[in-house]
């Protein structure tokens, strides 16, 4: 017998999520089910709303994949060392296969049986979400449920772009885009030692990088973030985490020769222009990176917990869930919002 729950729901890629009573199934044999205390709000959760990538997630859906709860029960076939009571982080690869060979060399992110939490399967925007136990990380104590939640999907992705980057302490990172990724790639690539630029079209969204570390920063509305890396001899690697076709064309045109852009942010608008010639001639890498593993996010959660990491995070009501992805959409949020259920 299920039970029942508050949910953030969506019927209709135009219309508004719907914060409505529905029920809650039981978990399955390898699943976990998890009361949550807190959820994450990433930018994917407002692209699932619309519809805007060209796989379309299940209807109606929960989203949300930054979740952290307390494990109340647990399926009959459930292997991993995931008890009753361990409060855990429901990320957005919610299911691996586990045999394949992406599985079986530390890159189950590229498994092509994978299900995704708030996308194919409902997420985390509730009171309750069943997980599958083998893809929950258990979260140390030294890590509080409002600031585990943003590092689940905006901290591990980031953290893996840089390891993906190979940044190294002489490198020059370009960061385009400072809201909930970015406000912590660059903090991952100031940990790899790296000088870092910090590229936003919002004045607060600079200072705010200038505070967590950034040696320079780019207003790309009224600069031209190109010519700006070029003058400082050019990016290393660029990572971008901005929602605009655009910045991601002046992350490649910002790097020096041998540099690598990285590809991570994921605009509805799903083209850009490269040139073929200049990217031949000048060694240039272009990479892309999906979230990271649960590995990953362990160590993602051992940086925070040794206080290496600041999560900068406003706290929201479930209820008012609309407002929350208008204001990230229109780039108002600081860095990361949170919903406390
Ligand atoms: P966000 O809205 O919090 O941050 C985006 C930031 O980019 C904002 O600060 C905004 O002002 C800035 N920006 C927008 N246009 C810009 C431009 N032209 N130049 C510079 N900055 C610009 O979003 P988020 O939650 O950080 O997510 C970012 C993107 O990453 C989304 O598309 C999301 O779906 C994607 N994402 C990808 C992965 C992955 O694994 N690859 C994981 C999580 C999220
Ligand atoms: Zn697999
Ligand atoms: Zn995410």
């Amino acid at each position: 017998m299920g039970k029942k729950m508050q949910a953030a729901v969506v019927h209709d890629f135009s219309k508004p999520l719907s914060v409505e009573e529905v029920d809650l199934p039981d978990p399955l044999a390898n699943q976990a089910s998890v009361k949550i205390e807190t959820s994450g709000l990433c930018h994917t959760d407002i692209h699932a709303a619309h519809g805007d990538w060209p796989i379309k997630p299940k209807l109606p859906l929960i989203p949300g994949h930054e979740g952290v709860g307390i494990v109340e029960s647990l399926g009959k076939n459930v292997r991993s060392g995931i008890k009753e009571g361990d409060r855990v982080a429901i990320p957005w690869l919610g299911y691996a296969c586990g045999y394949c060979e992406y599985c079986t060399s530390g890159w189950e992110t590229l498994c092509e049986d994978q299900l995704n939490t708030g996308y194919a399967i409902d997420g985390t925007f509730a009171e309750y979400a069943n997980a599958y136990a083998d893809q929950v990380v258990k979260i140390p104590k030294g890590v509080d449920s409002m600031e585990a939640a943003p590092l689940i999907c905006a901290g591990v992705t980031t953290y893996k772009a840089v390891k993906v980057a190979g940044t190294r302490p002489s490198d020059l990172v370009a960061v385009f885009g400072i809201g909930g990724l970015g406000h912590l790639a660059l903090q991952y690539a100031k940990i790899a030692g790296a000088s870092v630029v910090a590229v936003d079209l919002f004045e607060e969204k600079l200072s705010l990088a200038k505070e967590l570390g950034a040696d320079y920063t780019v207003n790309a509305r009224t600069q031209d973030p190109v010519e700006e890396i070029k003058k400082l001899g050019g990016a290393d690697q660029a990572i971008c985490v901005a929602v605009a076709p655009q910045a991601f064309e002046q992350a490649y045109h910002s790097l020096r020769r041998g540099g690598k852009v990285v590809f991570v942010a994921l605009p509805k608008d799903n083209d850009v222009r490269l040139p073929i010639f200049e990217t031949v001639l000048n060694g240039v890498s272009v990479l892309g990176s999906i979230v990271g593993t649960r590995v990953d996010l362990k160590e993602v959660f051992e940086l925070h917990a040794a206080g290496k990491t600041r999560v900068v995070h406003e706290k929201r009501h479930l209820h008012d869930v609309n407002e929350a992805l208008k204001e990230v959409e229109e780039g108002k949020a600081k860095a990361r919002l949170v919903f406390e259920m």
